[in-house]
Order: structure tokens, then C-alpha cells, then sequence
């Protein structure tokens, strides 16, 4: 087990409805030593790359993505979620389903933070269905930048946004990959990766 996985069976907590909270260490008290080593993996498995920003999308992937920047001396960008939007034609924007709220939310980020001279490393804390991801991937083709790669901290593979993201061609690097869980014993299955 890496040092992320070995965390989620320390403290991670199984929910009914496929959910994983981890809101002890990730996504709402987090544990920036953590994180930080997440950065450094992330920049050992993406470091060949000639990345000039990190994307993300409000609200839990911020934190997450701003450790990781460090480790790529790059600004972040987070996509922001509104409900309602004047558009001006200054906004990328994307429609995005969300996995934990049961809602759909437009996604936005403005024209000045990301151009087609872009190369952008996505970051996101989970990766279940796909639809955050789909709506980043979405806006990053709309503003001509290229993606140079994906970083999930938790990839929940029994479910299918890591197949599909897979499946179009991207660099998708998941640092821990649940296949499995069960909310009445609280074990939890992780696909095993290469060292
Ligand atoms: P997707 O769009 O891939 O279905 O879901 C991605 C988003 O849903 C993530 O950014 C995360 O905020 C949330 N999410 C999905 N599954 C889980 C989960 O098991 N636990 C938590 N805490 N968040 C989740």
C-alpha cells in the first residue's frame, strides 16, 4: 500500500450510496504534510511534461491543487460553480453534474487565465462518474490549451469516469484506486499499482 492508500484505511470512512469520506484528512481538515507528498508523486509521475498551469474546480480541489503547484512552480486556476451567470462572452463554460450534491452547476473560468499557449495538468481530490472532469476536459477544449495529463488523488474504479478518461486517451494518474467497498464492515479494496 502507497502512503495515500495506507491514510484512507487509517481514516477514511465508508458511506452508504458508494461514498468515501475522508473529510478528516483531504477535503475538509486536511493534512498538508499529506498533501505535499502527494504534490512530489504527482511531480515524479508528470514531471516530464512541459506544464504552465494546474486546473481545478471549486471547492475541494483547491487545497489539493495548491500543494501540487508548488511542486511545478505553476499558478493554479479553479474553475468556479454558479448557478446563474451573465455571460459576456469572457467565460469558458461548462455544464457539470455533481456526483455528492445531486445537482447540475455550471462550471466558469474567465478567458484571461487560460489561452490555446497553455499546457494544463488537472487535478481533482475524486474521480467517480467523470462529469467533473468531462466539464474541465470541456473547457480546457474550448480554450485551445492542451492537456498534458490528470491527477486524481482517489479514483473510485467501480465506478466508470476512470475507464472513460482512460478510454479517450489521456494521461490519467490516480494515486489510490478503490475497487471495492462496503459500508457495513468498512473495508476497503484497492487495485494494486505498480511501485
Ligand atoms: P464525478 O464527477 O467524477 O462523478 O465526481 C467527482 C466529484 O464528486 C469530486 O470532485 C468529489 O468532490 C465528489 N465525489 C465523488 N465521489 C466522492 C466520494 O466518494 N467521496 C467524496 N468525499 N467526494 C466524492
Amino acid at each position: 500500500m502507497n502512503f495515500l492508500e495506507e491514510r484512507i484505511v487509517k481514516d477514511g470512512v465508508v458511506k452508504p450510496g458508494n461514498v468515501l469520506k475522508v473529510d478528516t484528512f483531504l477535503n475538509h481538515q486536511m493534512d498538508i504534510e499529506l498533501i505535499d507528498q502527494m504534490g512530489a508523486e504527482f511531480k515524479k509521475r508528470f514531471g516530464d511534461a512541459p506544464i504552465t498551469k494546474i486546473l481545478t474546480i471549486e471547492a475541494s480541489g483547491i487545497g489539493i491543487a495548491c500543494l501540487v503547484a508548488r511542486h511545478f512552480h505553476v499558478p493554479v486556476v479553479f474553475a468556479k460553480k454558479s448557478k446563474s451567470i451573465n455571460l459576456d462572452g469572457e467565460m469558458y463554460v461548462a455544464e457539470v453534474e455533481s456526483f455528492t450534491h445531486k445537482c447540475k452547476n455550471q462550471i466558469i473560468v474567465s478567458k484571461k487565465v487560460l489561452s490555446s499557449e497553455d499546457h494544463v495538468l488537472i487535478i481533482d481530490d475524486f474521480l467517480a462518474n467523470g462529469c467533473a472532469l468531462q466539464g474541465l476536459l470541456s473547457i480546457v477544449a474550448e480554450s485551445g490549451a492542451s492537456v498534458e495529463g490528470i491527477g486524481i488523488a482517489i479514483e473510485k474504479g467501480f465506478q466508470p469516469g476512470g475507464r472513460m478518461i482512460r478510454n479517450l486517451g489521456y494521461h490519467l494518474e490516480s494515486l489510490a484506486i478503490v475497487d471495492g467497498m462496503n459500508d457495513e464492515t468498512g473495508e476497503i479494496l484497492f487495485r494494486p499499482q505498480e511501485a
